[in-house]
């Protein structure tokens, strides 16, 4: 299973803006973004009139590092959305939090949606009382999240549910932290998702 395993502050620098991929680094000084906010490399500070077909490409380049998807799987996605009913941008956005390591990490198991993703590949994560070990797993309403018994006293998640608790919840998940149980509540609504995304534009990407 493909996976990026690249810098992953080289992201936001490119993205310029801050994705949250590390965990408690993002908050710190530490960060890359906060330290050099502009590209990297030789001419990462140059200006460049983006073109439309540039901006359409990072803003589907953004949603891929956020939630850590490879491209393929990506514009599966999007072929997925668009035979939803409704917008199919916000279809894409539902899709893509709907993914099992996505709510491992908004559960709170995890800092950062990578760690969510070994986790899960790691066998920790039972849905409905069965192991599941596919990070791409689309979850559903009423689906119950575990850890596995034996996962349960990680010291890695203990770390990641007290670093949980200085971000926001989720309203589309109800989580037990000291259970290490969550419950699917409802489908994800645009308003889950906080980082300022435009998904017109990705859609719009796809459609060239
Ligand atoms: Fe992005 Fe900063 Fe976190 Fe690195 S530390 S992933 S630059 S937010």
């Amino acid at each position: 299973m493909a996976k990026d395993t690249g810098p992953q502050c080289k992201h936001c620098r490119r993205e310029n803006m801050k994705l949250f991929l590390k965990g408690e680094r993002c908050f710190t000084d530490k960060c890359s973004y906060e330290r050099r906010p502009y590209r990297a490399g030789q001419h990462g500070q140059g200006r460049i009139k983006p073109s439309d077909y540039s901006i359409r490409l990072r803003e589907k380049q953004k949603v891929r590092s956020l939630y850590g998807v490879m491209e393929r799987q990506f514009r599966r996605y999007v072929k997925m959305a668009d035979m939803q009913k409704g917008v199919t941008g916000e279809n894409l956005l539902r899709i893509l939090e709907r993914r099992l390591d996505n709510v491992v990490y908004s559960m709170g198991f995890a800092k950062t949606r990578a760690d969510a993703r070994q986790l899960v590949r790691h066998n920790h994560v039972v849905v409905n009382g069965k192991r599941v070990n596919i990070p791409s797993y689309l979850t559903t309403p009423g689906d119950d999240v575990t850890l596995r018994q034996r996962s349960q006293k990680l010291t890695r998640v203990d770390a990641a549910l007290e670093f949980s608790k200085s971000l926001e919840t989720v309203a589309w998940i109800e989580v037990d932290q000291d259970k290490r149980v969550g419950k699917i509540k409802s489908m994800p609504d645009r308003e889950s998702v906080t980082i300022p995304i435009r998904e017109q534009l990705i859609v719009e990407f796809y459609s060239r």
